[in-house]
């Protein structure tokens, strides 16, 4: 109800831009050009020096045979952490193509190749059903207009309702999604997939998920897109 509320208000309320307030759209130019920090060059799971942005290192991709490596826009800090907190936490639901098309903005940057799959991560149906909507899966839709590329709303589907991830070690947050997530059976054989979710803190959901894309749902490669790394 409240999630229906704060969203008719969205729509009523003249856009204040989330970063200085400014009157007309949710995101100012300005504001956006903050953002625009160098991608880091430090491996998304381990922060080892990689040779090219986004990459996951060589340690890494022993251990994650299938997940190339992490997209993000930046760091979560200033007017991106604000404007990923009221559009998570918020219901600020409006702020959905302004946010996926960043992503998208960034990913095409980041020359990843085309994919045959966009799979937003899940919310147990039980948290989505509380929060009104699942923000991973907002992003996804306009990433997918954005890249061109089908979305597969429900190629992974959370089947454990676990506790949230703040707090906790990143053994801890491996431990706690380990079994959480199952991909459609055989669903993903015939190209890579691009796995959406908000923010990565340690990545133990990207990499469960992809886990899960590729075994089960036959994925040869994995990429991830994330807003913000951190958290
Ligand atoms: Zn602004
Ligand atoms: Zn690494």
């Amino acid at each position: 109800m409240q999630a229906l509320l704060h969203r008719a208000l969205d729509l009523l309320l003249p856009q204040r831009c989330v970063g200085c307030g400014r009157l007309g759209e949710n995101l100012c130019p300005a504001c956006v050009g903050q953002f625009a920090v160098l991608p880091s060059l430090h491996c998304p799971l381990c922060a080892h020096a990689v040779p090219k942005p986004f990459l996951l290192c060589r340690g890494c991709k022993i251990t994650h045979p299938k997940l190339r490596g992490i997209v993000t826009i930046g760091a979560y800090a200033g007017t991106l952490r604000r404007a990923i907190h009221e559009f998570k936490y918020r219901n600020r639901t409006s702020l959905a193509p302004e946010l996926g098309g960043l992503l998208s903005h960034a990913l095409v940057e980041a020359g990843i190749p085309p994919c045959a799959a966009i799979v937003p991560v899940p919310l147990h149906p039980k948290r989505e059903a509380a929060r009104g909507y699942n923000q991973a899966a907002l992003l996804a839709r306009y990433v997918s207009q954005g890249l061109h590329a089908p979305l597969v709303r429900d190629g992974v589907s959370r089947v454990v309702d676990t506790p949230p991830q703040v707090g906790l070690s990143r053994a801890q947050r491996l431990r706690n999604v380990a079994g959480a997530f199952a991909a459609r059976e055989g669903a993903f054989s015939r190209g890579g997939v691009l796995l959406i979710d908000d923010v990565a803190t340690t990545g133990a959901t990207l990499v469960t998920c992809a886990r899960e894309l590729a075994q089960a749902g036959g994925a040869p490669w994995i990429w991830g897109a994330v807003l913000a790394r951190g958290g």
